[in-house]
């Protein structure tokens, strides 16, 4: 892999939820209830190349869109590093920082309600670049048509509302507007999770156009593994606030290493594997509140052990770019 354009080192995300009115009554009656830890993000270390589009996968709750707003600056870690282009994000001068706060954007799941609905396609896709100096007053009709174009959305549309759109068309204004202030990093958040089926390959299409266009590189969050399999150069597996394996996308899908991604895959329906029984993970997952021992899956692994609840795996490094966080990694990799 070529040096890293983001790299994430150690990063922690607690929230802290306050006792609720019950709690707080509690409390006055001396019941040990207090404050309580959400351990949102638990110590993750990833890279991302220049060019590279890593997808971030997990269930719902694993943490994965809190690490993107992270790594799209909207969150603030409660520790570790995170570095872009080889600077320190907290630690970037005024000017870095309005840089690079540019040049890494975030596309929601919800194209809806990112979008504000008493504005004209034209007013959101063309208000940040005049304010950032990208195009002048005058330029600024021809910069949005230009933007609009890229996206494969007519230009002629450009005065009309959010809810004139469709659901694939409102998710091509949100890339717009991403794209008009020229960015080089795009967190996307379940970025097609809200579309139908057949629009959701157009959406994927266009990503990798435009990542061959404009030199783009992704950080592509999606709880669906076979989504991210089209788009994805590596795949990084979360699992309650950790990452459990990450991995070249062929490898993971021809031999994962992980007992959860292994599950996963399971899940995954594949036409090579028609007459296969479904095989769903057991239970659910627990609460970040209160994370299990040792490794977070335990609870749910049809293949641990005692050792597994009393102490954390360490990373092993199952070959060049694959990493795997598990005591057994040596003996895993069944083929799914
Ligand atoms: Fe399963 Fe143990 Fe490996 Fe965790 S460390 S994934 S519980 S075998």
């Amino acid at each position: 892999m070529t040096s890293p354009l983001m790299e994430l080192r150690d990063i922690k995300k607690h929230f802290t939820k306050k006792a609720d009115f019950a709690g707080k009554i509690a409390q006055r009656f001396g019941a040990a209830t207090g404050d309580e830890t959400v351990f949102a993000v638990d110590g993750v270390n990833l890279t991302i190349a220049k060019g590279e589009v890593l997808g971030l996968v997990g269930e719902s709750g694993c943490g994965k869109s809190t690490l993107g707003r992270i790594v799209a600056g909207i969150h603030q870690a409660t520790s570790g590093d995170v570095s872009y282009g080889g600077l320190d994000l907290s630690d970037l001068t005024k000017s870095e920082q309005a840089r690079v706060t540019l040049e890494i954007q975030m596309i929601f799941q919800d194209p809806f309600s990112s979008l504000n609905p008493r504005m004209r396609v034209e007013q959101i896709v063309g208000e940040a670049p005049l304010v950032h100096g990208l195009c002048t007053a005058q330029e600024q009709s021809d910069y949005v048509d230009q933007v609009l174009t890229q996206v494969g959305l007519d230009p002629m549309l450009k005065r009309r509302y959010p809810h004139q759109f469709s659901g694939g068309q409102r998710q091509r204004i949100g890339i717009a507007r991403a794209l008009a202030v020229k960015p080089k990093f795009l967190v996307c958040d379940e970025s097609i999770a809200a579309l139908d089926v057949s629009i959701q390959a157009q959406v994927i299409n266009l990503f990798m156009e435009l990542r061959d266009r404009l030199d783009l590189t992704y950080l592509f969050i999606s709880h669906d593994l076979s989504v991210v399999q089209h788009i994805s150069d590596r795949i990084a597996i979360m699992y309650l606030g950790r990452i459990v394996e990450v991995a070249p996308t062929e490898e993971l899908f021809a031999a994962p290493n992980h007992p959860y991604t292994q599950a996963l895959l399971s899940e995954v329906p594949r036409i090579d594997q028609r007459n296969r029984e479904f095989g769903a993970i057991k239970g659910e997952i627990p609460s970040p509140l209160d994370p299990p021992s040792g490794c977070h899956f335990h609870p749910r692994c049809p293949f641990a052990q005692p050792i597994c609840s009393e102490q954390s795996p360490p990373t092993r490094e199952i070959s060049k770019d694959w990493k795997s966080v598990c005591h057994f990694s040596q003996n895993m990799g069944i083929v799914a």
